[in-house]
């Protein structure tokens, strides 16, 4: 894993990056950067870790479906000021992958918001795309099936099939290229193995 190299291509293709050694810095940081708002929150094991509902929800209006299941609060999400969400996979060539089922996280990284932060630990980073789509496939889109105990043939092996299953979890996958026009994209990567 190139940090360095993985961070210059980042910002060479317009992303804004920070990165830090814990996730207790980066949380601090983010904190810093978001007051007054409202913040919409993907589904994310990083951003769990992270504790963000709970210390941005003290200066903010946080709308995020793990604390409030239901579509009133995806669609406050979909249009809030801020968008917070972790990658699937970030290549050491600059690009974030995503892979959704239900649409709401990929789509938010895409429109509707001031700013977006895309928050990854570096076990996320891949040395070129085609191991970052790899990592997507068969590392997070499995561990995601498990964790909804889903039936599907990647829980019987742990490699994606690209399955036709009924109880198929991935519907889209997003590449990001660089900052979509009009949102300031900042890319929080920690030194630290988070999410999944
Ligand atoms: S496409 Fe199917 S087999 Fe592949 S990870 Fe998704 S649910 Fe599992």
């Amino acid at each position: 894993m190139d940090l360095e190299k993985t961070r210059q291509n980042l910002e060479l293709r317009g992303f804004k990056v920070s990165f830090f050694d814990t996730g207790k810095e980066a949380a601090a940081h983010i904190a810093s950067q978001i007051s007054g708002c409202t913040v919409g929150f993907g589904g994310s094991k990083t951003l769990e870790a992270l504790g963000l509902f709970e210390t941005l929800s003290e200066n903010n209006t946080v709308y995020w479906h793990w604390k409030a299941p239901g579509k009133e609060t995806l669609k406050a999400a979909a249009f809030a000021d801020v968008y917070l969400s972790s990658a699937n996979a970030v290549s050491e060539d600059g690009e974030i992958l995503n892979i959704d089922g239900t649409g709401n996280r990929v789509a938010a990284t895409l429109y509707g918001h001031r700013k977006v932060f895309i928050v990854a630990g570096t076990n996320k980073i891949c040395p070129d795309f085609a191991s970052a789509l790899s990592r997507a496939r068969n590392t997070a889109a499995v561990k995601n099936c498990a964790r909804f105990g889903k039936k599907t043939p990647c829980q019987v092996d742990g490699r994606c099939h690209d399955c036709r299953s009924p109880e198929r979890i991935c519907h889209a996958l997003t590449v990001l290229w660089g900052p979509m026009g009009g949102m300031e994209t900042e890319v929080v990567l920690i030194g630290e193995d988070l999410g999944m």
